[in-house]
């Protein structure tokens, strides 16, 4: 059989909180060639906590791989071809590993996990005036329970095998970007201990001003400097693949998955943002070479480092915590909807949520409250309300958070956005994308090709490797097919409806004090 040759191949990585992906793009059009999903579990062994199993997240790669290689070839496309692979992944989510074994020292803690609550109220207390900015003009970051470093420093201290394995100088930490890499570039024989500067800088151990490490917070949450992997920029060769059907293929690019999407949304101009809907849902707006701190709950935060003689980018974020993750609740926990698209058509099938409104602050209150105390509620029930109500209540929510994201970045920023560029695995939900056009009064615009975030660390890796993915001229930027949803009722009826959410957001609050 005759092969097809279609130029130099790019690949992605896509570890998210939910799944893992592998995907192949043509670097000339990037049109996804191929690709495999597969779904990682999680376990809550506790109320507030969240887990995955390291090992089960890096076989779930190796298969991801071998599988859309199997399918590439029934394709008739060489995998040769294929000349770069990124790393994109679920931020924050922390794991320790012992470097001569090769083995995790305990599951792999979740960004959404809530256990560090207490230590988080504890170090705020501490500050002087009580005060969670007390690290934002290092970090860019609130201190929650969101980042890193608390969870590293959960580990420390409740964990035998993890404080053996620091005490012995065997231990080594990393966010899975780092885990992955290190894995796959050899593992405990010769491994690459790195991560990249977007992933760095969610861990509050991070100066986002000299883009290194910082001695004074390492202090601070007492974490060994030697545990930390290297901080590398975000498009470089970190090293080649050890195993497998792509062995010898440089591992070039690595993006936290919310500054990929950023990149793959093609977001390079100062003011250009996204909204990405997965388990959470996380608005960036790229704000240049010059960090913003922002006086209205937003985070400050590394978009992309496209190379280590190019300059970083920022970008202002907006992290919701409950997005996606809603949806499996409902499912999971209520039984109401059997699969996560069923949702759309019980939603649909009452088309309002007849005055009922969900707040799902299931780990606390991310952008723009950072209240980790708040709680789900759900209000504004009668008699007549059932399950098509509440469905729809819980599409509105994701929308009405990412409406105060918007606002407070509109603050911020003073240039309110005209439109808002969305991806992630919600938006395959059109009602939930018209929900947002109308609670937001502006535009919200879908590219036809979904897999934004794989696409931007593809491009991160290809760019290291000489191959330019997509040239990127505006004529190519014109090419880039998109849906768009206009705002549909009157700004006053959203208004109202959005006041009312206001309300609800105001009874989840402090909950659990
Ligand atoms: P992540 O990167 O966080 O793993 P994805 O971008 O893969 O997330 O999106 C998966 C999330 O989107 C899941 O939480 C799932 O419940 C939700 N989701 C997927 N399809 C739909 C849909 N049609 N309607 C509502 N939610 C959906």
């Amino acid at each position: 059989s005759h092969r097809i040759t279609l130029g130099p191949l790019v690949a992605a990585i896509d570890q998210g909180t939910s799944s893992t992906r592998f995907l192949v793009f043509n670097s000339k059009t990037a049109e996804l060639l191929s690709h495999h999903q597969v779904e990682i579990k999680q376990s809550f062994p506790k109320e507030g906590w969240v887990e995955e199993d390291p090992k089960e997240i890096l076989q779930s790669v190796y298969e991801c791989m071998e599988r859309t290689c199997e399918k590439l070839t029934l394709l008739n496309i060489d995998i040769s071809n294929i000349k770069a692979i990124g790393v994109t992944n679920q931020r924050e989510t922390t794991l320790v590993w012992d470097k001569e074994t090769g083995e995790p020292l305990y599951n792999a803690i979740v960004w959404l996990d809530l256990r560090t609550q207490s230590t988080v109220e504890r170090l705020i207390n501490k500050t002087p005036g009580r005060n969670k900015n007390h690290l934002k003009h290092k970090t860019g970051l609130p201190i929650s329970t969101y980042f890193s470093a608390v969870k590293l420093r959960w580990l420390m201290d409740n964990v035998e095998e993890v404080r053996d394995a620091v005490v012995s100088h065997r231990a080594m930490f990393g966010t899975v970007d780092s885990w992955l890499i290190w894995c796959l570039t050899g593992g405990k024989s010769g491994g690459v201990h790195c991560t990249d500067v977007t992933n760095a800088s969610r861990t509050m151990l991070f100066n986002i001003h000299t883009l290194d490490w910082d001695p004074e917070l390492c202090k601070y949450f007492g974490i060994p400097m030697e545990i930390l992997p290297r901080v590398r920029s975000s498009s470089e060769i970190y090293g080649l693949m050890k195993s497998g059907a792509l062995s010898g293929i440089p591992i070039s690019g690595c993006l936290g998955d919310q500054s990929a999407a950023l990149v793959g949304q093609m977001c390079f101009q100062d003011g250009q943002a996204k909204n990405t809907y997965g388990t959470g849902c996380f608005l960036l707006l790229n704000t240049g070479a010059k960090p913003v701190i922002s006086d209205h709950g937003l985070l400050t935060t590394v978009a992309y480092k496209l190379g280590r003689d190019k300059p970083a980018c920022y970008a202002l974020e907006g992290s919701v915590a409950i997005a996606g993750a809603v949806v499996r609740w409902l499912q999971d926990n209520l039984g109401i909807i059997g699969s996560s698209e069923e949702l759309e058509k019980l939603a649909a099938s009452v088309g309002t949520s007849y005055g009922c409104y969900f707040v799902p602050a299931f780990s606390g209150l991310y952008a723009p409250y950072w209240e980790p105390s708040a709680r789900g509620i759900i209000c504004g029930l009668t008699q007549f309300t059932n399950k098509s109500h509440l469905a729809f209540a819980a599409l509105e929510a994701v929308c009405f958070q990412t409406r105060e994201i918007l606002d407070s970045m509109n603050q911020d920023s003073g240039i309110p956005l005209t439109q808002l560029q969305v991806d992630g695995g919600m938006t395959s939900n059109r009602l939930l994308m018209q929900l947002q056009a109308d609670i937001l009064c502006i535009p919200v615009v879908k590219p036809s090709m979904p897999e934004t975030t794989a696409l931007g660390a593809a491009m991160a890796a290809g760019a290291a490797e000489g191959v330019s993915v997509w040239s990127l001229s505006p004529e190519d930027l014109s090419e880039v097919t998109s849906e768009k949803f206009e705002p549909q009722i009157n700004p006053e009826e959203s208004e109202l409806r959005y006041a009312r959410w206001k309300k609800a957001v105001q009874r989840s609050m402090n909950w659990e004090t």
